[in-house]
């Protein structure tokens, strides 16, 4: 613990350009939350489908936020999709948010470093998948960092750092430093399975997830939760996170939940039920 606590001393590191790659969820709002702090930052996706949505929600978070036409306006222009990845070279922080998929992160990251400047921060929004194994494929395995942020961005205050004992003090500070920046509260943790908070939220999530499979209604199960003093029940939360990224935090994390995950969170997401995000999940959302 004291080893992580000196990785959360304070740094000078400056950023004034930050890309992310991945539009989705949690991509396309962390892209929103640092234009609307001050930074230019270029949004990278495969899908232009993708990047307009990112854009739209972007809108209404300025306007949430900022009211005044002209700053909303000068937040749209520091705002800028980037289907290329042009603003790759460029940036100061690069945020990967893709597909919880090893192998895509993995190749995409062997992809991109020879194309960052030398002492970007490299990060992984990643919820589940071990630093070493995201690493594995690069020049400097070292170099990439967790910052792990909540969903909704613009609500949720916490970015969980993710290092390795191998992690370079100077990098964790950078990061630390960049997320203080944005407003956020940084909490470092090391790349164990579940990090800190999804170790403590998913076996709630999933126990949940069984009280359905046993037939409790899912309203049932979130009025409870509501009444108990969650902003939100479980059942919808887990829609909200989207229950692949769920899936896959709780296979990293079976052997704390009775050595399996749920047969029906494994059905939904083998049907592309994914929750929000697809309109279906555990609910029908519209
Ligand atoms: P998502 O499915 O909503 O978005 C992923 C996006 O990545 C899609 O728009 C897709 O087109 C894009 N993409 C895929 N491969 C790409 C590539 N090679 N290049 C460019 N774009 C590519 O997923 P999400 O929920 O935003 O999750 C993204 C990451 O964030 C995952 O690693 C997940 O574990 C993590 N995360 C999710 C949550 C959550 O609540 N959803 C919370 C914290 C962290």
């Amino acid at each position: 613990q004291d080893d992580l606590k000196n990785l959360a001393a304070d740094s000078d590191f400056r950023a004034h350009h930050v890309h992310v790659i991945g539009g989705g969820v949690m991509g396309g709002d962390i892209a929103a939350w640092c234009v609307l702090r001050g930074m230019r930052v270029t949004l990278q996706d495969r899908g232009p489908e993708q990047l307009g949505r990112a854009v739209r929600r972007a809108r209404q978070l300025f306007q949430r936020k900022l009211r005044d036409r002209y700053r909303i306006q000068e937040a749209m222009d520091r705002f800028i999709p980037d289907h290329q990845g042009n603003g790759l070279g460029k940036a100061d922080v690069v945020i990967e948010a893709i597909f919880e998929d090893p192998a895509a992160k993995q190749a995409l990251f062997k992809d991109i470093e020879p194309h960052m400047k030398k002492d970007a921060i490299l990060a992984s929004n990643t919820s589940s998948i071990p630093l070493q194994q995201l690493g594995a494929g690069l020049v400097d395995p070292k170099r990439i960092i967790g910052l792990h942020f909540f969903n909704p961005v613009a609500r949720m205050p916490l970015v969980e750092i993710v290092t390795t004992h191998e992690t370079p003090p100077d990098l964790a500070r950078d990061a630390n430093g960049f997320v203080r920046r944005i407003g956020k509260l940084p909490l470092p943790v090391r790349s164990e399975p579940g990090f800190l908070v999804n170790r403590v939220l998913m076996p709630y999530l999933m126990e949940a997830v069984i009280l359905l499979d046993e037939g409790v209604p899912a309203t049932d199960i979130d009025r409870a939760a509501r009444n108990f003093g969650m902003p939100m029940g479980p059942v919808e939360l887990a829609d909200t996170v989207g229950l692949d990224i769920c899936l896959s935090v709780a296979e990293k994390l079976s052997t704390l939940l009775h050595g399996k995950v749920p047969g029906n969170l494994q059905a939904l997401v083998e049907q592309e039920q994914l929750g929000r995000k697809t309109g279906r999940g555990f609910y029908e959302w519209s």
